[in-house]
């Protein structure tokens, strides 16, 4: 069956003193869950975070990569260059890059083929704006993301793909969507995978809720059947808060 994964993206937060010190702090927590636990720290802190965490079980995740092997793109990081450091899950289409980063459907998709490309794990996050949602839209916009971006794939591609659902509206505003929502469209999402791959494949990818999850109501979102766990930004910050998440389900 498929896992359950708590995921926390500290975004662009935490330099080395406070990674260490946040990292030290996780070590500290008793995980009773039987969730896959990440974090993702930025890039000039995911080899210390690494080395900090190799005899952990919290694996170490990048927030992004570039869809090129190496070359002429000043600033960018490639998939080759995270796996030579033992990375070998990465983050791609958080909304955050896709507002102001120009991220596309399009280029995602050559970002999702050259993380497969280099054996790399990709948790792939699309999801609605609020005006999408006011229009009754929320449901084409997430299908067409999917579709754009990754229908090309095989099946077998999809046993290193983890989906996130991240409606723009909840994320970093403390505006949650309610865990029916979230089951709604975690449903549709399965549906939509099911069409196209079938449904067993469509079962064993796991699909995480993120946007404003926190302790309190964490407990309930991870109860629905096919929310599969987190993507977490803001509670992830502090580990007591992020492991309340990892042991809510
Ligand atoms: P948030 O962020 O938990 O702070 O809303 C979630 C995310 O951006 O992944």
């Amino acid at each position: 069956m498929r896992k359950n994964i708590v995921a926390g993206n500290w975004k662009m937060n935490n330099g080395l003193s406070q990674t260490q010190a946040l990292i030290s702090d996780l070590k500290k927590q008793v995980q009773t869950s039987e969730a896959e636990v990440m974090i993702a720290p930025s890039f000039t802190n995911l080899w210390p975070a690494f080395e900090s965490l190799r005899q952990d079980t919290i694996e170490v995740i990048a927030q992004n990569m570039h869809f090129a092997n190496n070359g002429a793109f000043t600033g960018e990081v490639s998939a080759g260059m995270l796996k030579s450091i033992g990375i070998k899950t990465v983050i791609l289409g958080h909304s955050e890059r896709r507002a102001y980063f120009n991220e596309t459907d399009e280029s995602l998709a050559k970002k999702v083929d050259a993380a497969l490309v280099n054996k790399m794990r990709v948790i792939f996050c699309f999801g609605e704006e609020l005006a999408d949602r006011k229009a009754g839209k929320e449901e084409a916009v997430v299908e067409s993301q999917i579709k754009n971006a990754l229908f090309h794939l095989k099946e077998e591609d999809f046993q290193n793909i983890v989906l996130a659902y991240e409606p723009v509206w909840a994320i970093g505003t403390g505006e949650t969507a309610s865990p029916e929502q979230a089951q709604d469209m975690h449903a549709f999402i399965r549906k939509t995978l099911a069409d196209k791959y079938g449904t067993d494949i469509a079962n064993e990818v796991s699909i995480l809720y993120g946007g404003s999850v926190k302790p309190a109501n964490a407990r309930e979102i991870f109860s629905k059947p096919d929310v599969d766990g987190g993507l977490i930004g803001g509670a992830s910050l502090n580990a007591e808060d992020f492991f309340a998440i990892v042991n809510a389900f």
